[in-house]
């Protein structure tokens, strides 16, 4: 059937009453873009000729995957679309210049504790090489940027996060510090090298990449959080370059200008990499995105 059939009196009178078109009441913005959405859904179940049962299947694969929608957006490149996009705007607003924003994912854990540089990041045993990593946070006019606060987080070498360890090893903020930078800009840190890791087995996302003939793997990274008064808020994280899935993250989080290759040498790495932030135009930019994350008292 053709997709004109969405677009009958039935139809359109069904998603204007099921979108409170007509009613005084409610959000008229959330209004617009439900109906839009539903309409969306309603042309893909006519243009692909989706039957019920798969509709449900659908349904049941959300459902009984919700705990895993912080992956699914990552996975399904969502995610990385809205930097993609929000890039985009920010070219057209003429905001250029500053370090690559990239996906935050599900992991970041608020409350870790707040300490002096030249922290070390690890306090469980680790059998691996040492990162040592440093550089410098300015602003767009080269400016060391006074009062930023680094927020570093990252898995332990076999893949896994403090807070999320299938195995429970891990003490709570192990690999999580918010680290004061100096009024200098520079900032440094020692930790244990991450690995990269895949989705949970048998998951959600795992069960979605498996369909779609993908794989769940992501390259060893390090996420950042950078805020600092006056200055906008930086979601970014880097993958180590010499990673064997550095180009081909499952989650899209891999960027140009976010792949430093760590220095190896015996059990040390080092990463030297600075960090570029952009003026806040406006208190909203200095704060972190609205979606919920844990939070742990340190
Ligand atoms: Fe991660």
């Amino acid at each position: 059937m053709d997709t004109g059939f969405v677009q009958t009196p039935a139809v359109q009178d069904l998603l204007d009453r099921a979108a409170g078109v007509g009613s005084a009441g409610g959000n008229p913005r959330l209004k617009v873009i439900l109906r839009d959405l539903i309409e969306q859904i309603m042309t893909l179940i006519v243009r692909h000729d989706i039957s019920e049962n798969e509709v449900w299947d659908a349904v049941n694969f959300l459902q009984s995957g919700a705990g895993e929608f912080g992956l699914l957006m990552p996975g399904s490149g969502i995610e990385h679309f809205l930097d993609l996009y929000m890039d985009a705007k920010d070219v057209e607003a003429g905001k250029t210049g500053g370090t690559p924003r990239t996906i935050e994912g599900p992991l970041y854990v608020a409350g870790a504790p707040l300490v002096d540089n030249d922290a070390n990041l690890t306090t469980d045993p680790d059998e691996t090489s040492t990162l040592y990593m440093s550089g410098r946070i300015t602003g767009p006019d080269g400016e060391p940027v006074p009062g930023a606060i680094l927020h570093v987080w990252h898995a332990n070498s076999k893949g896994f996060y403090s807070h999320f360890d299938p195995t429970h090893e891990q003490t709570p903020f192990n690999n999580r510090r918010r680290i004061r930078v100096g009024d200098d800009g520079r900032y440094a840190f020692h930790s244990k090298m991450p690995n990269g890791y895949s989705v949970p087995p048998g998951g959600a996302s795992d069960t979605l990449m498996k369909a779609l003939g993908r794989h769940g793997n992501r390259p060893a990274h390090v996420h950042f959080f950078i805020e600092a008064p006056g200055y906008r808020v930086l979601t970014t994280q880097i993958n180590f370059g010499d990673d064997p899935f550095a180009a081909d993250d499952f989650a899209f989080g891999t960027r140009e200008g976010l792949l430093p290759v760590p220095n190896r040498q015996g059990d040390s790495a080092t990463i030297v990499f600075d960090f570029h932030l952009q003026r806040a135009e406006d208190a909203e930019e200095e704060h972190f995105s609205h979606r919920a994350r844990l939070a742990v008292a340190a």
